[in-house]
């Protein structure tokens, strides 16, 4: 995982481990509990009144384990990866939210155990059917799940949802590529789908974007705000000591018209990086450090961490964020921080979200390289008038949404093997679901087949209507070479076919349930 506060790759260490419950103390004590769905189950696990199946989950967080070297737990209280909590934590709200099965766990033994992999055993590779729909997890988590499950994991691999904060590109992915064409970083080429990567912000389409959830005001809310905004207040991005050193003179610009605040986690003394004449409050439960952005005007950043969840916090609470332009961008080509990452995405400032998809007035990117840029952006910030503001996406609503359709469209299209002399159109319809041609393209493949524990002595691409498909007793299996003959409707009493199907709407069949 391209961490925003660590930049290596997963190792397998053992170190003393923190207790999850304190970690996620941190953080959301103004999160409104998670309503529990009760729900009605009919045998066959599917819902009785919605007709949907009941969706297991696994959520295995490997950065929080002990056999990931435990870098990031001690870290959590003290300005850790933080970001990188509330995204988890919005993740398992929403998952559970959504009233799904969900089990979660935090280190390698609780992992086996919900795999079923008997303990002691860890080489053995789990066989039979997963015991999953869907497992989300870290790239620590992809590391130590290949080590305890074997060759299993390439047949499940399509279960795996990889929580990635930065993206993972498609030639860093793709295993010969990579190799072929100097792509190879020590984070792995998985071989996924790259929509099977979910990043933090929409960075590429190429990945899936999963975000994560920032306080909503309401209109009362927002105007009580823009009434009691201190315009010479600012605060600064940065709760770790190191994020403020060299940036002595932007901070004496700063202090010539506001009052400077800071957030920085200290133990027992001030540290020397933070001036003297700035408001140090400590690292602050959350509640407090909003009530802090809500009095305050500004939100800088001195350009780290990179694309943090908190400039989107200051904006939804009335501030301007304030932060450096990259020139020239930096990307893992040119920049330490970046360096090994599956990714050569050029950062064009602190935050490219916040530049990109927010803007002025709530944003603005400037060159602290030209101090008369940055100090008529100051105040010009003190001056101007701004709404708290919260992109839809990054709403309670918004994440919701965006969880439930990823799942449904996900899940809700199951690849089943139909009968000898069955075509497809019968084998989906059977399971309540429709043929979907369009899906044809996705499970022609070994994968495919090994997912459906399918064993094959040959498999061959050929021109034949009924393929992709096998023959169990001659041990072959087909795929097919020419898309134009992917046919939902073709059957042969020779072969079993390979069947994508998917969810429907009652009473309008071209679509799916949640297309719409
Ligand atoms: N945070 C907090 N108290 C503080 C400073 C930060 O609760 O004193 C929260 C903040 O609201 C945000 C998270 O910690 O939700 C960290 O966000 P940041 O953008 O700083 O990302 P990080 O670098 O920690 O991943």
């Amino acid at each position: 995982l391209a961490w925003r506060n660590h930049s290596s790759p997963p190792t397998v260490h053992t170190h003393t481990r923190q207790t999850a419950t304190t970690k996620r103390q941190v953080r959301h004590t103004h999160r409104t509990p998670p309503t529990v769905h009760t729900h009605t189950q009919s045998p066959n696990n599917y819902h009785q009144e919605t007709g949907k199946r009941d969706t297991h989950i696994l959520v295995h967080v490997g950065f929080l384990t002990e056999e990931s070297g435990d870098v990031f737990s001690p870290k959590v209280l003290k300005g850790g990866p933080l970001g990188e909590m509330v995204q988890w934590a919005d993740i398992l709200t929403a998952l559970h939210v959504l009233g799904h099965n969900l089990k979660i766990s935090m280190s390698v033994k609780e992992l086996q155990g919900f795999l079923g992999v008997p303990p002691g055993r860890g080489s053995c590779p789990l066989t039979g059917p997963l015991p999953f729909d869907l497992i989300y997890t870290d790239y620590h988590g992809m590391q130590q799940m290949k080590q305890h499950m074997g060759l299993s994991l390439k047949r499940h691999k399509c279960h795996i949802r990889v929580i990635d904060t930065f993206g993972t590109e498609p030639a860093y992915n793709h295993e010969d590529y990579a190799t072929l064409h100097g792509y190879r970083t020590n984070w792995g080429y998985w071989n996924l789908n790259s929509r099977q990567y979910m990043t933090m912000f929409p960075h590429t389409p190429d990945n899936s974007f999963m975000g994560f959830v920032s306080e909503e005001l309401n209109d009362t809310e927002k105007s009580s705000i823009m009434q009691n905004k201190v315009n010479n207040m600012a605060v600064v991005y940065g709760k770790e000591a190191s994020m403020w050193k060299g940036k002595e003179g932007f901070l004496q610009i700063l202090h010539r018209y506001m009052e400077v605040h800071g957030t920085v986690y200290y133990e027992t003394q001030r540290p020397p990086e933070v001036p003297a004449y700035v408001k140090n409050h400590g690292l602050l439960p959350q509640h407090e450090l909003q009530t802090l952005l809500r009095k305050a005007k500004l939100f800088i950043g001195f350009g780290f961490p990179y694309e943090g969840p908190a400039p989107l916090e200051a904006i939804a609470n009335g501030c301007i964020y304030l932060q450096p332009k990259f020139h020239p961008p930096h990307s893992s080509l040119n920049h330490e921080f970046f360096r090994g990452k599956p990714t050569s995405r050029e950062v064009s400032s602190q935050h490219p979200y916040a530049e990109q998809y927010i803007g002025r007035p709530h944003v603005m990117t400037v060159d602290y390289n030209n101090s008369q840029e940055f100090d008529s952006a100051i105040r010009e910030i003190m001056s101007t008038k701004v709404e708290p503001y919260l992109p839809y996406e990054y709403t309670c609503e918004g994440m919701l949404e965006r969880v439930h359709a990823y799942i449904q469209h996900q899940v809700g299209s199951p690849l089943l093997a139909s009968q000898e002399g069955q075509s497809c159109v019968e084998a989906c319809q059977r399971a309540n679901l429709v043929c979907e041609p369009a899906l044809f393209r996705f499970v022609n493949n070994k994968e495919a087949l090994r997912g459906l524990e399918v064993q094959c002595e040959v498999v061959e691409a050929e021109v034949n209507h009924v393929f992709p498909a096998f023959s169990v007793l001659r041990r072959e299996c087909g795929l097919q070479k020419d898309p134009l003959l992917y046919s939902c409707a073709g059957l042969s009493p020779k072969y079993r076919r390979l069947c994508p199907c998917r969810d429907y709407r009652r009473g309008q069949v071209a679509l799916c349930r949640d297309c719409l």
